[in-house]
């Protein structure tokens, strides 16, 4: 398969992302934060995770990193395209479930709301768990051994290292209704994590 089809693939996948999120972001800026929790881990994973998301696109556009690449192979290609495409879904649906309840980073806002509805009612993180279904899908259409994983490997860490604090955060805030959301649900895979 001709890489190209790779590039176009991964340029249009990037560009769904963005647009997805930039509304939601813009609205949910105009809500006052009362709590942030954005400490040394959180400016450490989101430092990581910033040229992690912009590695595919520099390799879409430019030749820097070619010298990793391999050849496009028609299997994983499609599973990958399949695996963007529901990881851009759940993006959108956990992005109007959230409301402008959202933060890129670990905070409270005026009038912060419990979600445990929509594609909220069978795990906690939802928006994890499309992050890192689109970042499966970016490795598998991505033909390069730096490129196509560089989102995934930023994500994997930062739901590891994040959900911890993120869910002691929604325990401090909603106590005992966050502790019965917990008891009923996963957190990033339904009926496995
Ligand atoms: N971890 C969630 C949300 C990611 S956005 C997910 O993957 O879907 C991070 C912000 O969402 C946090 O700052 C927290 O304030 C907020 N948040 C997380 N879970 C929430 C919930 N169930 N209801 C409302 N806000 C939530």
């Amino acid at each position: 398969m001709h890489i190209w089809l790779a590039k176009i693939t991964v340029l249009l996948a990037n560009i769904v992302m963005i647009a997805i999120r930039a509304p939601h972001g813009q609205r949910s800026r105009s809500v006052p934060v009362v709590r942030s929790l954005r400490g040394r881990l959180e400016l450490a994973l989101l430092t990581i995770a910033w040229p992690a998301f912009f590695l595919p696109l520099i390799w879409v556009v430019t030749p820097v990193l070619e010298f990793a690449d391999y050849p496009l192979r028609a299997i994983p290609y499609f599973a990958g395209t399949v695996c963007l495409a529901l990881g851009l879904w759940l993006f959108h649906r956990s992005h109007v479930d959230l409301g402008t309840n959202w933060s890129v980073t670990l905070e409270v806002r005026e009038k912060h709301r419990l979600v445990t509805e929509g594609v909220y009612r069978r795990v906690r993180h939802p928006m994890y768990s499309a992050l890192l279904l689109y970042s499966v899908g970016q490795a598998l259409v991505l033909p390069n051994y730096i490129a196509g994983p560089s989102y995934g490997l930023a994500m994997a860490l930062l739901v590891a290292l994040r959900v911890g604090p993120e869910e002691r955060m929604m325990l401090e805030e909603f106590g005992k209704d966050y502790e019965e959301y917990m008891a009923r649900t996963n957190r990033v895979v339904p009926g496995v994590w």
